[in-house]
C-alpha cells in the first residue's frame, strides 16, 4: 500500500467526500446500508491491511471497560495498571492511547494482542454498520485515515449517481 499517494488523493477528495457524505444523511429513496455493504465487501476482497496499518499507526480505538479488562488480562496486567500504562482520557471522556502509532502494532504490521483487541479495532473501519447513516461524519474522517474508505465512498459516489 503506497500510504503516500493515498494521502494525496485523500486531500485531493476531501471537500468532494464531505460534500457527499453530508448530503447522504438527509437523502431518501435509497437503501444506504446496502451501498455500503456491498462496496465495503468489494474493497475488503481486495485489501490486505497487513501492508497498510494506517488506522493502527495514526489513530486510536476507544476502550470500553470490557476492552480494557480483555487486553490487560492478555498481557498480565490489572486493569488500572493498563489504563496507567498505555491509556488516557480524551476530551469527550473516552479511553484512548497516550500516542500513535499504537503500542501493539510490530514491525510486520501485526497486532501484538489480535486476539484481545478492542471492539473499535475489531470493527474499524465501521464502513458495513448498520444505521451507516449515524456514522458519515465518521466515516468522512475516515476517509483521510483508510485507503480502503475512499475507495468504498468512491464506490458509494457511483452508485449514487446513478440512482
Ligand atoms: S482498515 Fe484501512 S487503514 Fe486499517 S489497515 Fe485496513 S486498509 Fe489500512
Ligand atoms: S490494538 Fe491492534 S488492531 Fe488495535 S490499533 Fe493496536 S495494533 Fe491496531
Amino acid at each position: 500500500m503506497n500510504l503516500e499517494s493515498f494521502n494525496k488523493e485523500a486531500q485531493r477528495l476531501k471537500k468532494q467526500n464531505k460534500a457527499l457524505l453530508t448530503s447522504l444523511k438527509t437523502k431518501r429513496g435509497i437503501k444506504l446500508d446496502d451501498v455500503f455493504q456491498a462496496a465495503h465487501a468489494e474493497v475488503f476482497e481486495k485489501t490486505d491491511c497487513l501492508t497498510c496499518a494506517n488506522c493502527c499507526k495514526t489513530t486510536s480505538p476507544i476502550f470500553y471497560q470490557s476492552d480494557i479488562e480483555r487486553a490487560a488480562k492478555a498481557l498480565g496486567l490489572k486493569p488500572g495498571d493498563f489504563i496507567k500504562t498505555y491509556l488516557v482520557m480524551d476530551e469527550d471522556g473516552d479511553f484512548v492511547f497516550t500516542s500513535a502509532p499504537c503500542p501493539f502494532l510490530d514491525e510486520d504490521n501485526y497486532c501484538k494482542i489480535y486476539k484481545d483487541r478492542p471492539t473499535a479495532c475489531r470493527e474499524y473501519p465501521h464502513t458495513n454498520r448498520k444505521n451507516i447513516r449515524q456514522l458519515l461524519d465518521l466515516t468522512y474522517r475516515n476517509t483521510l485515515v483508510c485507503p480502503a474508505v475512499l475507495s468504498i465512498v468512491e464506490k458509494v459516489k457511483l452508485q449514487i449517481e446513478k440512482k
